[in-house]
């Protein structure tokens, strides 16, 4: 029996096993199917606080599991396939083993949606992003595709404009889902050139390990070209990884968890941490911070209990 697991090896659960571990918690980490979260998919991470010159973000959540690790946290590289979370203990199905806990802490992440397209993942962190707060400083002066036209969109390709000589907005409709103050925003905005109608079916170029253009198709005309871009943003949405415990934890509409105040959900001794109840803020240090407050509670539970 554990005291502590923590689903999720990013920044939200590597923090919450730091905290778990220096609690003398013992806790385990089930890493999840991507290790190191949203961070290992970036480069240089410059707005984490205590790195001046910046840090790669796949050596930032090395280093917590590491911090981690030195404090007795245990990491089990697998993924969480059915989970029980109204009885006591919880019990977790990992790779064909049941493993229970007292308590648990669900930093599962929120997984960004992305294109599809035939060199997309080659080329993450090299000019493809799904995060404009963290990646948009590297463009500066810049030119900068956005995909999308949701809020996010919206949000991103005005956010781009502070750093970019032009912002691209592509999208594959004419309407936009945006609320009608973003898109005006967006509209008013003399830096974003909008592109409708149109999708993206590929990015170049692979050979030379950094984004030099697209190329995009109008839907309605057919009509196909390259285009010279040096960012390429996407921002279609994110997943987030709840799908183990739909039915058994409050989820909303789009499957995120719902808090029940400070990192309680709405299952006894389940606690949540990260963009898989934050939607909004989706940043390295929120991340982390989550974390902190989840093993906190989850320590604070246990004593409680007289564990
Ligand atoms: P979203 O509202 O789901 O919008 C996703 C957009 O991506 C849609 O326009 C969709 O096109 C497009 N899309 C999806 N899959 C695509 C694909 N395969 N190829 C091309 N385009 C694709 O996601 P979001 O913008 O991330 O927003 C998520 C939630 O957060 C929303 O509730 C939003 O209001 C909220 N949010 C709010 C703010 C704010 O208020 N400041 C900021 C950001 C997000 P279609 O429209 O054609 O389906």
């Amino acid at each position: 029996m554990r005291n502590v697991v923590i689903i999720g090896s990013g920044c939200a659960g590597n923090t919450a096993a730091i905290y778990a571990a220096r609690a003398n918690l013992k806790p385990l980490v089930i890493a999840g199917h991507e290790p190191g979260g949203q961070l290992s998919l970036t480069t240089v991470v410059e707005n984490f606080p205590g790195f001046p010159e910046g840090i790669n973000g796949p050596d930032l959540v090395e280093n917590m599991k590491k911090q981690a690790q030195h404090f007795g946290a245990e990491y089990l590289h697998a993924s969480v396939i059915e989970a029980e979370l109204s009885k006591r203990p919880i019990r977790l199905l990992v790779d064909g083993d049941w493993i229970e806990t007292r308590t648990l802490i669900i930093a599962s992440g929120a997984s960004a949606r992305w294109l599809g397209l035939p060199n997309e993942q080659k080329l993450i962190g090299h000019g493809v992003s799904s995060c404009a707060t963290c990646d948009g400083f590297f463009y500066r002066d810049k030119k900068i595709m956005v995909v999308g036209g949701g809020d996010s969109a919206m949000e991103e390709a005005n956010f781009l404009t502070r750093f970019g000589s032009e912002v691209s907005l592509v999208h594959r409709r004419e309407a936009f889902r945006a609320s009608k103050i973003m898109i005006e925003r967006a509209k008013a905005n003399p830096k974003i050139k909008f592109v409708l109608n149109t999708v993206v079916e590929d990015v170049y170029d692979v050979s030379q390990g950094v984004v030099t253009g697209v190329k995009l198709r109008n839907i309605v005309t057919g009509e196909a070209w390259d285009y010279q871009v040096d960012g390429f943003f996407v921002a279609i949405g994110h997943i987030p990884n709840t799908a183990p415990f739909i039915g058994q934890i409050d989820l909303d509409p789009d499957g995120y968890i719902v808090s029940k105040g400070g990192a309680r959900t709405s299952c006894t001794a389940v606690f949540h941490a990260g963009d898989v109840q934050d939607r909004t803020y989706r940043q390295a240090i929120t991340a982390s911070g989550a974390g902190c407050m989840a093993a906190i509670e989850a320590e604070r539970f246990l004593e409680a209990e007289g564990h």
